[in-house]
């Protein structure tokens, strides 16, 4: 099996104490079950802590219960952990110990990456040129789960597209190309022609947000017109992230539109945050955790998109 890695992941290193937001807030943490075995076997008043802290969600998943501000109960005042500093990092559940590592496993081949919804994830992502050289671009083994010819193609279809996404015109234009090479791919692929609908703003008013202050940023960069030109190496950069993964999801439901619309209009809408903060890696940091992390969000923008329109 080949492994590839964009060039930041190596460098990540969790800032911990340092981070500007923090993995520790918002999200519910999901403990694995030989975790949860281990937790149950700890001492003391922490053994009692941890065993105290874990419920079983609405999804049958246990986790843990989160404090006020929708802060991990674990999280100290230090903005460090308890688990760590209490008992290891080998003890930390798979959720926190991976997190913000990511891996797509294509059965023939893995690719890695790191999410963006870390800021210093995002760091790494919208600083690094050249991040994904040496990414396999058309060679695939056969396998059971997919046909490798499509595979093939969608591989054809992404390096094409990277390409597409770095040409030194302005972002606007890559944009407008990447849009028609799309619905000939698409055509290419399953033979029906795709009229390209750009997402409707109206969903973002829909969402959840874990910070409701974010709301607003988000809807109202949603509702405006996508604002590409300024901080373009870094809106670039984003762009190629969202490409390579995303992209590849075209295997299953045989629909490429759909990942080059959510990197296309999510790109435009980051850039409107921008402009309002002045800020790339913040603002798509924010966009990241708000809406791609939340599988809620992304069902209901896949649901307001369906599938591409096609006749
Ligand atoms: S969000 Fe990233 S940098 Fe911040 S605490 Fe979590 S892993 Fe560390």
């Amino acid at each position: 099996m080949k492994h590839f890695y964009p060039t930041y992941y190596r460098e990540f290193r969790c800032i911990a104490a340092d981070c500007p937001d923090s993995c520790c807030q918002g999200w519910d943490v999901v403990i694995d079950s030989e975790t949860e075995h281990f937790y149950n076997s700890v001492q003391g008043e922490f053994g009692e802590k941890l065993r105290e802290a874990i419920y079983t969600d609405p999804d049958g998943d246990r986790v843990f219960l989160l404090a006020d501000e929708k802060k991990c109960p674990f999280w100290g005042a230090d903005r460090l952990c308890d688990i760590y500093r209490e008992l290891g990092k080998e003890h930390l559940c798979d959720t926190c110990a991976q997190f913000p590592r990511i891996t797509m496993d294509y059965t023939t081949f893995t690719e890695h990456t790191l999410a963006l919804a870390c800021p210093e994830a995002a760091r790494l992502i919208l600083s690094a040129d050249d991040a994904y050289v040496g990414f396999v671009d058309t060679d695939c083994e056969s396998c059971e789960e997919y046909d490798a010819d499509v595979m093939r193609f969608l591989l054809t279809v992404r390096a094409r597209a990277a390409m597409l996404l770095t040409q030194p015109i302005p972002l606007a234009e890559r944009f407008e190309k990447l849009r028609s090479f799309a619905a000939e791919a698409q055509r290419e692929l399953t033979g029906e022609v795709v009229e390209y609908e750009p997402l409707s703003p109206d969903v973002f008013e829909k969402l959840e947000f874990i910070d409701e202050s974010n709301r607003e940023w988000i809807v109202l960069a949603a509702k405006a017109e996508p604002d590409l030109s300024h901080k373009e190496a870094e809106l670039t950069r984003l762009g190629l992230y969202w490409l390579y993964r995303y992209l590849l999801d075209a295997i299953e439901p045989y629909d490429l539109i759909s990942p080059i619309r959510f990197l296309i209009d999510s790109v435009g809408i980051v850039g409107s945050m921008a402009q309002k903060s002045g800020d790339v890696i913040t603002a798509a940091q924010t966009y990241s955790k708000e809406i791609e992390q939340s599988y809620e969000n992304m069902e209901k923008m896949r649901e307001s998109q369906t599938s591409p329109n096609m006749s």
